[in-house]
């Protein structure tokens, strides 16, 4: 089943648990994330990154056949742009079938940032498609800046931002960074954040680089109102480890085979996740 993100996350606002959405930037990694949701009846995202769009492989040649793969689906799927930083972008992708967009326009001034998301908004009705934008900034683990404080949330520049611009998702900046952790270490959340927005908004909000966060965190987010959680670098990590065990143990594996394999690897991480965020079961 084909969907947009506003009835699966309007449930699991209702039902107290998030929807997982992971990162897939071509056709394996998107079924390894379809199979694990289906083995679990989870609704599942399938999140696909603005920058991978544009290095990687273009939307036009990968959104037709994840499209498909969706609606093939026996459980709900949703296809979402992650991180759309250019205008013309997010409408492409809108154009191009997509389900849901983010719009991230946090690296700019608050009120142009409402003003790109409110219109955004706007144009995505036609498409009955979802919007996700940010406030704060998530930023991203480089060197040994894990986390930038300055970055977080305002809770109420956030709460005022969700009653201008009329999305149906919100990211929030409370303690998460993108990429890897170093080895043992977990970030602190600032939970204050999350339960003040909610308490105010009672909308879905997104938790970005849930990677590495720890299960404690995650469960304290989902319990204060996160609503969808973003999974990237701990799925991506999971195949890459899989193909350097393979080429270790069997260098001549052949190419079908080792990429076959990450498929199964992806798949594990995915259902770990879908089980840490209470989505289990929550498909129609
Ligand atoms: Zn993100």
């Amino acid at each position: 089943m084909y969907v947009s993100m506003k009835g699966i996350l309007k449930r699991a606002n209702e039902g107290h648990y998030a929807v997982m959405a992971i990162n897939c930037f071509n056709l394996e990694t998107a079924r390894a994330v379809i199979d694990a949701a289906q083995e679990l009846r989870a609704p599942i995202i399938i999140d696909l990154l603005q920058d991978h769009l544009t290095s990687h492989l273009d939307a036009r040649f990968l959104t037709n056949p994840i499209i498909k793969m969706a609606e093939e689906a026996s459980v709900e799927v949703a296809i979402n742009l992650d991180h759309g930083h250019n205008v013309a972008i997010v409408k492409q992708c809108l154009e191009a079938g997509f389900s849901s967009v983010m719009m991230d326009a946090s690296s700019y001034p608050y009120k142009e940032n409402v003003a790109i998301t409110k219109k955004m908004v706007e144009f995505a009705e036609t498409y009955n498609a979802s919007v996700e934008a940010e406030v704060g900034n998530i930023g991203a683990v480089t060197g040994e800046n894990y986390t930038n404080q300055a970055m977080y949330t305002d809770p109420k520049q956030a709460i005022d931002f969700a009653n201008q611009t009329g999305i149906d998702a919100l990211a929030i900046s409370y303690g998460s960074s993108h990429g890897d952790y170093p080895g043992g270490f977990t970030p602190a959340f600032q939970f204050d954040i999350v339960r003040e927005i909610k308490e105010a908004t009672n909308m879905p909000l997104v938790l970005h680089g849930g990677s590495g966060c720890g299960e404690e965190n995650i469960l304290e987010s989902i319990r204060l109102g996160i609503n969808k959680i973003n999974v990237g670098s701990d799925f991506m990590k999971a195949q890459v480890d899989k193909i350097k065990t393979n080429l270790e143990e069997t260098p001549t594996i052949n190419y079908v085979d080792l990429i076959s394999d990450t498929i199964t690897a992806g798949k594990e991480v995915v259902q770990y996740y879908i089980q840490l965020s209470g989505s289990t079961g929550k498909s129609l």
